[in-house]
C-alpha cells in the first residue's frame, strides 16, 4: 500500500511506538520520520511488539521536503481549523480518495508535534487537511490516537480497491510534490515580475493558489505547463521589448511534453 505516514518532529519516543502499532493493526507499514527528538529501533519495537517489519524499514530524515518530495498526494492533519483558509475535511470523507490516489502514486500524511502540531509552513505543503471530529474543549488528541483514527478509516475504506477509471494515455501520472514546489516557485517568481503583489503579501496570495491547486489533481504535464506561465512571464519581463524576446531559437522554459 502506497501510504506513508509522515511524524513531523516527534518529541516523544513512546509516541512513535504508538504510531507503530496503531499502524500495524491497520495494515500500513510506510513509516517517515522526520527530525526526530529520539529514535531507537529497539526501544520502539520495545513498545510496540511485532513491528519489526516497519520500525527497520522506517526513513528518518531531516526536512519536511525530503521526506514528502515523490508523494503525489499529501494529506496534512490538524486539530482545528487555523486562521488561514485551507480544504478541511473530515477522515471519513477523504479516505476512499485517499486509497484511490494511493493506486496511482505515493501519498503521504503528515502529523504534527505533539506541543504545536504542524507549522503554517509546513500545512502549506498539504493538498488537504484532516480533522478528526472532537469536543470542542478538547479538540487536540494524542499523536497515536490520531494515527490510529485515520489509519482506521482508511482501513475501512479499503486501501486496497483499484482505481475506478483508467487514465488517459497522455497521463504522466499525478505531479510529484518537488515539481508542484518549482511550479510555485514560477508562479511566484512570474507574479513578482509583472508586480503583481503591490500590498498583497507574497505569502497569502500563495496560500490561496496552493489552496486552489490542492484541491485539483493536477498531473505532471499540467503542472509543467503552470511551471512555464509562471517562467514565461518572468522571462518575457526580463527580456522588455527585445525584438529578439520572440525568437524561438531563445532558451526558454516551455511545457516540454515528456
Ligand atoms: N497542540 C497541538 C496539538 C498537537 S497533537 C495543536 O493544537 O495543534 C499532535 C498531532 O496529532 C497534530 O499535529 C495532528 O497531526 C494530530 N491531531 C491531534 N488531534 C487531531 C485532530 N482532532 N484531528 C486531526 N489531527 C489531530
Amino acid at each position: 500500500m502506497n501510504i506513508t505516514i509522515v511524524l513531523h518532529e516527534p518529541q516523544d519516543l513512546v509516541n512513535i511506538g504508538g504510531v507503530v502499532r496503531a499502524m500495524a493493526n491497520m495494515g500500513l507499514e510506510r513509516l517517515a520520520v522526520v527530525d526526530p527528538a529520539e529514535f531507537d529501533p529497539r526501544r520502539i519495537t520495545g513498545v510496540a511488539h511485532r513491528t519489526e517489519h516497519i520500525v527497520e524499514r522506517t526513513r528518518v530524515v531531516a526536512t519536511l521536503e525530503e521526506a514528502l518530495a515523490e508523494a503525489t498526494f499529501v494529506v496534512g492533519t490538524s486539530a482545528r481549523p487555523r486562521t488561514a483558509q485551507r480544504n478541511y475535511r473530515r477522515p471519513r470523507e477523504l479516505a476512499s480518495r485517499i486509497a484511490r490516489r494511493a493506486h496511482d502514486g505515493p501519498v503521504a500524511i503528515v502529523f504534527g508535534r505533539e506541543d504545536r502540531g504542524l507549522s503554517n509552513e509546513a500545512l502549506d505543503r498539504c493538498h488537504e487537511v484532516i480533522v478528526i471530529p472532537t469536543s470542542p474543549s478538547h479538540a487536540s488528541l494524542n499523536l497515536a490516537q490520531a494515527v490510529l483514527l485515520v489509519a482506521y478509516e482508511l482501513f475501512l475504506a479499503g486501501t486496497g480497491t483499484p482505481a475506478e477509471l483508467p487514465t488517459g494515455k497522455r497521463s504522466l501520472g499525478p505531479a510529484r510534490a518537488a515539481e508542484l514546489e518549482e511550479m510555485y516557485r514560477a508562479l511566484e517568481a512570474g507574479l513578482a515580475s509583472i508586480d503583481f503583489f503591490k500590498a498583497r503579501k507574497p505569502e497569502s496570495v500563495l496560500r490561496v493558489l496552493r489552496t486552489i491547486f490542492g484541491r485539483t489533481t493536477l498531473d505532471a504535464h499540467e503542472s509543467r505547463l503552470v511551471r512555464a506561465i509562471g517562467y514565461e512571464m518572468r522571462n518575457r519581463v526580463a527580456r522588455g521589448d527585445d525584438p529578439a524576446a520572440d525568437d524561438p531559437s531563445n532558451p526558454r522554459e516551455v511545457a516540454s511534453s515528456d
